[in-house]
Protein backbone atom coordinates (compact mmCIF):
# COMPACT_ATOMS: atom_id res chain seq x y z
CA UNK A 1 0.00 0.00 0.00
CA UNK A 2 1.33 3.36 -1.09
CA UNK A 3 1.43 5.66 1.80
CA UNK A 4 3.00 9.08 0.21
CA UNK A 5 -0.06 10.75 0.08
CA UNK A 6 -0.88 10.16 3.74
CA UNK A 7 -0.81 12.75 6.19
CA UNK A 8 -1.02 12.19 10.26
CA UNK A 9 -2.19 14.79 12.58
CA UNK A 10 -1.77 13.77 16.34
CA UNK A 11 -3.74 16.25 18.53
CA UNK A 12 -5.46 15.82 22.48
CA UNK A 13 -9.03 15.40 22.55
CA UNK A 14 -10.69 17.88 24.52
CA UNK A 15 -14.12 16.78 24.93
CA UNK A 16 -13.67 15.42 28.30
CA UNK A 17 -10.85 15.21 31.02
CA UNK A 18 -9.55 11.47 29.97
CA UNK A 19 -7.50 13.73 27.26
CA UNK A 20 -6.94 10.39 24.83
CA UNK A 21 -3.99 11.12 22.34
CA UNK A 22 -5.62 11.14 18.75
CA UNK A 23 -4.02 9.94 15.58
CA UNK A 24 -5.98 11.02 12.68
CA UNK A 25 -4.88 9.80 9.33
CA UNK A 26 -5.69 12.01 6.23
CA UNK A 27 -5.99 11.01 2.88
CA UNK A 28 -7.30 13.62 0.72
CA UNK A 29 -10.78 14.46 2.18
CA UNK A 30 -10.92 10.89 4.20
CA UNK A 31 -10.03 10.58 7.61
CA UNK A 32 -9.41 7.76 10.05
CA UNK A 33 -9.11 8.53 13.81
CA UNK A 34 -7.67 6.31 16.13
CA UNK A 35 -6.48 6.49 19.68
CA UNK A 36 -10.33 8.04 20.73
CA UNK A 37 -11.64 5.79 24.01
CA UNK A 38 -15.23 6.47 23.20
CA UNK A 39 -17.14 7.87 19.14
CA UNK A 40 -16.54 11.47 20.73
CA UNK A 41 -12.96 11.27 20.29
CA UNK A 42 -13.71 10.82 16.43
CA UNK A 43 -16.16 13.42 15.73
CA UNK A 44 -14.19 15.71 17.77
CA UNK A 45 -10.99 14.49 15.62
CA UNK A 46 -12.57 15.10 12.08
CA UNK A 47 -14.11 18.24 13.12
CA UNK A 48 -10.78 19.81 13.81
CA UNK A 49 -9.69 18.56 10.96
CA UNK A 50 -12.58 19.90 9.09
CA UNK A 51 -14.14 22.74 10.58
CA UNK A 52 -12.46 23.71 14.42
CA UNK A 53 -14.67 25.71 16.89
CA UNK A 54 -14.78 26.66 20.31
CA UNK A 55 -17.23 27.72 23.45
CA UNK A 56 -15.52 31.64 24.10
CA UNK A 57 -15.75 32.11 28.18
CA UNK A 58 -14.56 35.71 29.00
CA UNK A 59 -16.26 38.92 30.42
CA UNK A 60 -18.66 41.92 29.72
CA UNK A 61 -19.01 45.07 31.20
CA UNK A 62 -22.11 45.81 33.05
CA UNK A 63 -24.12 48.77 33.55
CA UNK A 64 -25.03 49.57 37.13
CA UNK A 65 -24.36 46.24 38.81
CA UNK A 66 -22.64 45.52 42.10
CA UNK A 67 -20.02 44.22 40.03
CA UNK A 68 -18.20 46.16 37.26
CA UNK A 69 -18.03 42.74 34.74
CA UNK A 70 -20.32 39.31 34.13
CA UNK A 71 -18.73 35.84 33.20
CA UNK A 72 -20.76 34.65 29.87
CA UNK A 73 -19.83 32.09 27.22
CA UNK A 74 -21.39 31.59 23.90
CA UNK A 75 -24.25 29.25 23.81
CA UNK A 76 -22.62 27.03 21.45
CA UNK A 77 -18.79 26.85 19.80
CA UNK A 78 -17.88 29.25 17.16
CA UNK A 79 -15.37 28.77 14.15
CA UNK A 80 -12.17 29.33 15.70
CA UNK A 81 -10.99 31.43 13.23
CA UNK A 82 -13.78 34.10 14.36
CA UNK A 83 -12.73 33.93 17.89
CA UNK A 84 -11.09 36.96 18.01
CA UNK A 85 -13.14 39.23 16.49
CA UNK A 86 -16.06 37.80 19.27
CA UNK A 87 -13.84 38.93 22.00
CA UNK A 88 -13.12 41.97 20.58
CA UNK A 89 -17.07 42.77 19.79
CA UNK A 90 -18.22 41.75 23.21
CA UNK A 91 -15.22 43.99 24.42
CA UNK A 92 -17.75 47.02 22.98
CA UNK A 93 -20.53 45.74 24.24
CA UNK A 94 -21.88 46.68 28.37
CA UNK A 95 -25.40 45.67 29.79
CA UNK A 96 -27.51 46.55 32.19
CA UNK A 97 -27.90 45.01 36.06
CA UNK A 98 -29.52 43.20 37.37
CA UNK A 99 -28.51 40.11 35.07
CA UNK A 100 -29.40 36.60 35.90
CA UNK A 101 -27.32 33.54 35.64
CA UNK A 102 -28.22 31.86 32.41
CA UNK A 103 -29.74 34.96 30.31
CA UNK A 104 -29.24 35.40 26.85
CA UNK A 105 -27.69 38.93 26.88
CA UNK A 106 -27.23 39.43 23.18
CA UNK A 107 -28.36 36.23 20.69
CA UNK A 108 -26.85 35.78 17.31
CA UNK A 109 -23.61 37.57 17.84
CA UNK A 110 -21.80 38.71 13.87
CA UNK A 111 -24.35 36.38 12.91
CA UNK A 112 -22.64 33.27 13.82
CA UNK A 113 -25.50 31.39 15.89
CA UNK A 114 -24.58 31.53 18.99
CA UNK A 115 -25.97 33.60 21.92
CA UNK A 116 -24.31 34.80 24.83
CA UNK A 117 -25.08 33.56 28.08
CA UNK A 118 -24.34 34.66 31.45
CA UNK A 119 -22.73 32.44 33.70
CA UNK A 120 -23.86 33.76 36.69
CA UNK A 121 -25.52 36.68 38.19
CA UNK A 122 -25.24 40.58 39.08
CA UNK A 123 -27.60 42.06 41.02
CA UNK A 124 -28.30 45.72 40.63
CA UNK A 125 -26.56 48.64 42.86
CA UNK A 126 -29.55 49.12 44.81
CA UNK A 127 -33.34 48.77 44.95
CA UNK A 128 -34.73 51.11 43.01
CA UNK A 129 -32.20 50.72 40.26
CA UNK A 130 -33.47 47.33 40.00
CA UNK A 131 -37.22 48.12 39.92
CA UNK A 132 -36.35 51.13 36.90
CA UNK A 133 -34.61 48.56 35.27
CA UNK A 134 -35.61 48.49 31.27
CA UNK A 135 -37.29 45.18 30.47
CA UNK A 136 -34.78 44.46 27.83
CA UNK A 137 -31.37 44.22 28.47
CA UNK A 138 -30.16 46.34 25.49
CA UNK A 139 -26.57 46.17 24.93
CA UNK A 140 -24.78 49.59 24.51
CA UNK A 141 -21.52 50.29 22.72
CA UNK A 142 -19.12 51.27 25.03
CA UNK A 143 -17.94 54.93 23.16
CA UNK A 144 -15.44 56.29 25.82
CA UNK A 145 -14.51 53.83 28.28
CA UNK A 146 -16.47 55.15 30.67
CA UNK A 147 -19.49 53.41 32.20
S1 LIG B 1 -12.13 10.15 23.01
FE1 LIG B 1 -13.83 9.97 24.43
S2 LIG B 1 -12.87 9.29 26.34
FE2 LIG B 1 -11.24 10.10 25.07
S3 LIG B 1 -11.04 12.28 25.67
FE3 LIG B 1 -12.42 12.17 23.91
S4 LIG B 1 -14.47 12.11 24.80
FE4 LIG B 1 -13.02 11.55 26.42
Amino acid sequence: MDNSDLIIHELICISCPMGCHLKIRQRERSWLVSGNRCPRGETYGIQEMTDPRRIITTTVRVRGGVRPVVSVKTSQPVPKAKVFEVIRELAQLEFNAPIQAGEVLFSNLLGLGADILATRSVEAQGKNQTESRAKTNAAFPVTNGIA
